[in-house]
């Protein structure tokens, strides 16, 4: 029976080693040192060792070899399956071969001559060590001298301690997992070059330290023009092969300089320059980096491709120094440089990153304000030119912003474009101006209808005319009281989904205008068959009026096509009394403009339609 007492101590001596503070951060060969040292020591063994086992599982490596009566370790031994066969069978019988007699043990016998007498060895204790639940290895206790007899604790110490290496495997395992995917998260599997997050922490880095004042720093985005199309018309893979190739030929051109290469995204190369002598050396390079795409660049696949740069370059110390993200500022200028044309070279400027910021704040500004009912909605007469009477209402958007007072249509409507709000925008429009005719109506005024612009957005949505009669259910508003105002461009465009969209506006009894009439192409055939009620002359004719021979010529042809089709005329942009008195003696029927009266708030509508 083995003793408990010598159990646990064992088991505690091999814990205190192995669960010790810091153990598992030595070096492997040392954290194997301690182990075979501690267990030669403990049970009085003569020799302890390690093996590792080879890949092809054909021989064993002594990784250490513990001697106690010398206290010396040793290692490099080999042996092999093919010379000792009954052994490695056992061995890979993953079971503790306790040899108390080595040379009579089967399993060990084999030993005998080249290995046991040599070394006087009268019995063996091995247990197998594990890594990533394979077989790697075992631990090998030797007894020289007289034979022993291994007991119980010794068994189970000497398998807690294979356990305890197997442990040691996994972590190392576990370690060059993580080196390995840090290696990946670090490096761009692609082109070997460093990825954005490294180079980025790298120049921010730097960027910290202190500059020579006669020195400076470089920091270079470039930007492969036309990626995309290059991936459309050559494939993925040699797109692929064109990056990697580019990828050498950049390592190339830079390597003479002390800078860091990197590709930061899909088609854009980053290069930091942390010491640059003079900007001299940065013109010389980037003249060098023009070489690059002089020539097309042969592919792996033996393809040809044309490829050209924009580059965006940040000079550092530079006004923004500490203030925005380098690379930001980088983007920023690429983005610059492929604004004007491919293949340009920018330098980054602070203005541009305010112009930028300003444009955010705005368009964030923009959300909000229309949740914030700060769009409005100003109405501008349409008179008749017979007796200068106010007979209808254009209505047009303004922002009345609380610090920047009121913004004009111009200033926002391609910001709200490109912010998807156009929609929403229309429908609060068609709204406010329902809203605003109905209270002149309910005030008794002889105003009749408002006209409203509608956006390419609203015309290509199906709800729209279902919009409309929602809104005019909702003022109790007849038909007539509404006309909307579609763009010349749109209507030229003779899309079929617009054709029905006014099919359904006009069976609706909704009257439609088409608005800065003469600057687009619709053809006069198709005017024809359109259910157009009226249409809108733009201001730029107007202008000319009554000098310009051509303004007065288009004008009157104008005219006379309304006449012939039998719709509405407005003359839009009327700034004088000249040009009123032209169009009144023209016969043009309404006109609209500066002249007449500015657009205004409801209330002041209101005020002067009361009075006349
Ligand atoms: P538009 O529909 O052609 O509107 C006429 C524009 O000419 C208005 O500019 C008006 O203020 C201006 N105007 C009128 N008479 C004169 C004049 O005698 N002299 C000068 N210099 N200008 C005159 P506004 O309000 O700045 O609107 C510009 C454009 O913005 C509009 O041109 C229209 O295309 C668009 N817009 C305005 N409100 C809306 C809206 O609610 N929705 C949509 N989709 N577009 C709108
Ligand atoms: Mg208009
Ligand atoms: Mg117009």
């Amino acid at each position: 029976m083995p003793s408990i007492d010598k159990l646990v101590r064992l088991h505690k001596s091999l814990m205190t080693l192995s669960r010790g503070a810091g153990f598992i951060e030595y070096p492997r060969i040392s954290k194997l040192k301690r182990i075979t040292r501690a267990c030669a020591e403990q049970l009085g063994a003569s020799r302890v060792s390690v093996w590792k086992l080879s890949e092809d599982n054909q021989e064993i490596v002594c990784e250490v070899l513990y001697i106690l009566e010398t206290d010396h370790y040793f290692k490099g031994a080999e042996l092999k399956r093919a010379d000792f066969p009954e052994y490695f069978n056992a061995m890979s019988e993953d079971r503790i071969i306790n040899a108390d007699n080595a040379i009579t043990d089967p399993r060990t016998s084999e030993f005998t001559e080249p290995y046991l007498i040599p070394n006087g060895i009268a019995s063996m204790l091995d247990a197998p060590i594990y890594a990533a639940g394979k077989l790697h290895g075992v631990v090998c206790l030797e007894q020289v001298g007289d034979a022993r007899v291994w007991d119980l604790a010794e068994l189970s110490y000497v398998a807690s301690l294979a356990d305890s290496i197997s442990m040691i495997n996994e972590h190392e395992n576990w370690l060059t997992d993580r080196e390995q995917l840090e290696f990946l998260e670090q490096y761009d599997s692609l082109t070997g070059l460093e990825r954005r997050n490294n180079f980025q922490k790298r120049l921010e880095f730097d960027l910290q330290g202190e500059l020579d004042p006669d020195r400076t720093r470089v920091l270079m985005l470039l930007g492969l023009d036309f990626f995309a199309s290059i991936n459309d018309n050559h494939g993925n893979k040699t797109a692929d092969s064109l990056l990697i190739a580019l990828a050498r030929l950049l390592e190339f051109v830079t390597q003479p300089y002390h800078c860091r290469l990197a590709r930061v995204g899909g088609d854009l190369f980053g290069i930091w320059l942390p010491d640059l002598k003079n900007t001299e050396q940065l013109d010389l390079l980037n003249n060098k980096l023009k070489t690059i795409t002089d020539n097309p660049i042969k592919t792996e696949d033996d393809t040809l491709v044309s490829v050209s740069f924009s580059t965006g370059v940040v000079i550092y110390p530079t006004e923004s120094s500490g203030q925005v993200n380098p690379m930001r500022c980088a983007e920023i200028a690429l983005q610059r440089a492929k604004s004007e044309s491919r293949g340009n070279v920018q330098y980054f400027s602070l203005e541009w990153l305010e112009q930028l910021q300003s444009k955010r704040s705005l368009e964030n500004e923009l959300i909000a304000a229309l949740d914030n009912s700060e769009l409005v909605a100003h109405y501008q007469p349409i008179l008749s030119t017979k007796n200068e009477k106010i007979i209808g209402l254009e209505a047009l958007v303004r922002w009345q912003h609380p610090t920047r007072g009121l913004i004009p249509p111009g200033q926002f409507l391609p910001t709200a474009k490109k912010l998807g709000l156009m929609e929403r925008l229309g429908s609060y429009m068609l709204k406010q101006a329902a809203g605003g005719i109905k209270r002149l109506h309910d005030k008794g005024s002889s105003i009749a209808w408002v006209s409203v612009n509608i956006s390419s957005e609203q015309l290509y949505n199906s709800q729209l005319s279902q919009q409309i009669e929602d809104i005019l259910n909702e003022f109790d508003l007849l038909p007539e009281a509404l006309e909307l105002e579609i763009v010349e461009e749109l209507i030229s465009q003779d899309s079929a989904l617009v054709r029905a969209q006014l099919a359904a506006l006009s069976e609706l009894g909704i009257r439609l205008a088409i608005d800065d009439f003469g600057t687009g192409y619709s053809s006069l055939s198709r005017l024809k068959h359109m259910p157009v009620t009226k249409l809108k002359v733009d201001k730029s004719f107007v202008d000319g009026l009554p000098h310009s021979e051509d303004d007065c010529c288009i004008t009157q042809s104008i005219i006379g096509l309304a006449k012939g089709l039998e719709i509405e005329l407005v003359a839009e942009g009327v700034e004088t009394k000249l040009q009123a008195e032209y169009l009144t003696k023209a016969n043009c029927e309404f006109v609209q403009g500066f002249y007449y009266a500015k657009p205004m708030p409801l209330s002041d509508l209101l005020m002067i339609d009361q009075k006349s």
